[in-house]
Order: C-alpha cells, then sequence, then structure tokens
C-alpha cells in the first residue's frame, strides 16, 4: 500500500448538486473504506440551492484533504467532473456520484485492477433493482441510440464511475478541448489499458435525482452529436429514399392521367404529403442546426466553469 513508507495518494472526485444529506455518509465511508490510502477528496459544488457548499466548507476546515470547488452557477454534471480532474493530484482518480448509489465499498477492487496495471477502470451496473422503472428503460435506450447512431461503443450501464490514471487525467484535461462533454464516450475513445468491474448499485441515500426528463435528452444528443455525423448521414439516406418513391409514385400518377380516364380524386393526400416532406424537413434541419449550434459554441472558447468560491 505505501511506497517507502508514504501512503499513496487516491483523488476521489464527487460532483454534487443539491446533496446536503450525502456528501457527510460518502465522506465517512470513503474514509473507512480507503484508511491505507491517503485520500484527497475533491467535491464540486454544481452551484446547489441547499445547504451542500456549507456542509463541504465545513468538512474541509475539519480535514485538509478535503477540497471544495463551487461554481457560480449550475454548469452541469460533466462540467464539474472536469473541474475535479483539473485540480486532482493524486497519483489515480476516481470519480463517483455523491448520492452512494455507486458504492464505496468497490473502490479497494477499482484501485486493484490499476495496480494490475490498467490505466483506466471503468464500472458497469449490473443490476438495477434499486433504479426506477423510468430510469431503467431511459437508460438502456440511451445506450443502444448511442451505440447505433455513433461511432463508439458504451458498455450498457457504463456510467461516470471510474477510476483513472493521472497520465490518463492529463490527456482528459490538456487535449480534449471540446466544449460538450461526455465522458463515458471520451473514456471509450481514448483507448489505452482499460477494464471493468460490474457492480450492484445503492438506492439513492437522500435526495431525488438530479436528471430530469430534459437533461437526459440533451445529454444524450451530445453524447451521439460528439462522437459521429452519423444522423447527418441518415438525413441523405432519408432523402433519397423519399425522392425514390415519389418518383414511383409520379410515374404512376402520369401514366393515370395519360393512358386512362380516370383522374386521382384525394386533396386529403396531397395534405398529408405536404405535411410529412415539411415534417420531415424540419426534422433533418434540426440535426443539421444540432452540429452547427455546437460548432457556434465551441468557436466561443467559453470556460467550462466559472468559480464562485473554493480552498484550492
Ligand atoms: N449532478 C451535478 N450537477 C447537475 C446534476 C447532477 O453535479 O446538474 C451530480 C449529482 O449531485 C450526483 C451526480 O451528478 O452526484 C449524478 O446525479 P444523479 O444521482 O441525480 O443522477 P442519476 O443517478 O439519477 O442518474
Ligand atoms: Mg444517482
Amino acid at each position: 500500500m505505501s511506497e517507502g513508507g508514504k501512503k499513496l495518494k487516491i483523488s476521489i472526485v464527487i460532483p454534487c448538486y443539491n446533496e446536503e444529506g450525502n456528501v457527510v455518509e460518502l465522506y465517512n465511508k470513503i474514509n473507512e473504506i480507503l484508511s491505507d490510502y491517503t485520500v484527497e477528496y475533491i467535491f464540486i459544488d454544481d452551484n446547489s440551492k441547499d445547504e451542500t457548499l456549507n456542509i463541504l466548507e465545513e468538512l474541509s476546515e475539519k480535514d485538509s484533504n478535503v477540497k471544495f470547488i463551487s461554481f457560480s452557477r449550475n454548469f452541469g454534471h460533466q462540467n464539474a467532473l472536469r473541474a475535479g480532474l483539473e485540480y486532482s493530484t493524486g497519483e489515480c482518480v476516481i470519480s463517483m456520484d455523491a448520492d452512494l448509489q455507486h458504492p464505496p465499498e468497490i473502490l479497494p477492487k477499482l484501485i486493484e485492477k490499476w495496480k494490475e496495471g490498467y490505466e483506466i477502470v471503468f464500472t458497469v451496473r449490473k443490476d438495477i433493482e434499486n433504479v426506477s422503472k423510468f430510469k431503467k428503460i431511459t437508460a438502456s435506450l440511451f445506450y443502444k441510440l448511442i451505440n447505433t447512431l455513433s461511432d463508439i461503443d458504451v458498455k450498457q450501464g457504463a456510467a461516470d464511475f471510474r477510476l483513472l490514471d493521472k497520465k490518463i487525467v492529463r490527456i482528459l484535461i490538456d487535449d480534449i478541448t471540446e466544449y460538450h462533454l461526455f465522458y463515458r464516450g471520451l473514456i471509450s475513445w481514448i483507448g489505452y489499458k482499460q477494464t471493468y468491474i460490474e457492480y450492484i448499485p445503492n438506492k439513492r441515500f437522500s435526495g431525488s435525482t438530479k436528471y430530469s426528463l430534459f437533461k437526459m435528452i440533451n445529454f444524450a444528443t451530445d453524447g451521439i452529436t460528439s462522437f459521429s455525423i452519423r444522423p447527418l448521414k441518415l438525413a441523405i439516406l432519408l432523402g433519397l429514399s423519399l425522392s425514390f418513391f415519389s418518383a414511383i409514385y409520379g410515374i404512376y400518377v402520369i401514366s393515370m392521367a395519360l393512358f386512362t380516364d380516370e383522374t386521382l380524386k384525394g386533396w386529403a393526400s396531397v395534405l398529408v404529403s405536404i405535411l410529412f416532406i415539411g415534417g420531415i424537413n424540419m426534422i433533418l434541419l434540426g440535426i443539421v442546426g444540432e452540429y452547427i449550434g455546437k460548432l457556434y459554441i465551441q468557436s466561443k472558447k467559453r470556460p467550462y466553469f466559472l468559480i464562485k468560491k473554493s480552498n484550492i
């Protein structure tokens, strides 16, 4: 456990958004489980509306290994992770949620794998009994969508609970400069020596989920557009097949007019097709817009987050 009598330093990065009921419990648990190591805690307060920041400040006064970074506004989970990685100083960094859904009991297993030489040890949620039905369905849809529409392969149930060697952390901070962060995709994309551990999630210890449906949809779109332009290719494919079918139908309509006395009735079908094509056009424009919007935001080079208060 120790190198030359000195304890190994491990950083734990914990994004917190309204987690007043969880942070102390999590801190105590980790302290107990990782007593063989020097643990550097980096709590990122994503501009919580509750007492989270005060609790973190109190904790940091008691223990100098507790660092906190408080954002000027809610910058989101992924940006909070980035802040934590950026300021971590441990030999390896473990990121986990504040709500104890990611069981601290498996931390020694992650560290074990790292000691075996793996530079990235991610986790895969095995049994999701402790997760709501809604979450199960949306999560499974999320991974399916990402894996079909993008060029990377994210394991079903791989969340932001992972260990990274400090070398990987430096790459993620210095070399990855994209604004719309989707770490589970980046981890798959980055390569290096990876392995994973399966775990059974706990129930959220206190409070409720901070990921609304809207946030989840946004997150999924970021995941897909960050790693693929396949949706744009789908647009071409859809356009081509629609043109093909309308050409065939056109031939049919013209031959009816030329070779028979029947005229095709149907303002209804005309209206429906106009609306249909209109709808498809709007959707495709939206997809193109999504990519252009991302380019626009990226070109501004704004910071990932702004710090309101910190003890680092
Ligand atoms: N979180 C955050 N900023 C946000 C939303 C969430 O820092 O805007 C944190 C949250 O405090 C938790 C982690 O991200 O530590 C995962 O959130 P949550 O547990 O609500 O997500 P779920 O487990 O329901 O997917
Ligand atoms: Mg959770």
